[in-house]
């Protein structure tokens, strides 16, 4: 009886938690953690980054910030953030679908 009661009111409740709607098609290509099936929240690393800041000096000696521009050397590496596991495999195809 309860659960009856729920799926009459539930659809008309926000869904903040979700951003997209549950009956989209979910694509083939989604990345998801080998290790604990985590799919939603991922870390790219950036090994040996080098960050150029350009500054001018103003009349008072304070400093503005003209400038930034940073130049990855090393590896870029894909993390789950869940568990920590390197998803650097999926790192091409990550990638790919960043919009
Ligand atoms: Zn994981």
């Amino acid at each position: 009886m309860a659960r009856t009661h729920l799926n009459l009111i539930l659809p008309q409740l926000p869904k903040p938690d979700h951003l997209q709607p549950n009956d989209l098609p979910s694509p083939a290509n989604r990345i998801v953690c080998p290790e604990c099936g985590n799919d939603e929240d991922f870390v790219e690393v950036a090994e040996n980054v080098v960050i150029t800041t350009l500054y001018t000096q103003n009349l008072d000696g304070s400093f503005t910030l003209e400038e930034d521009d940073s130049q990855v050397l090393g590896a870029l590496k894909l993390i789950c953030a869940q568990c920590e596991a390197d998803l650097s495999q999926f790192h091409s195809r990550f990638a790919e679908m960043l919009f």
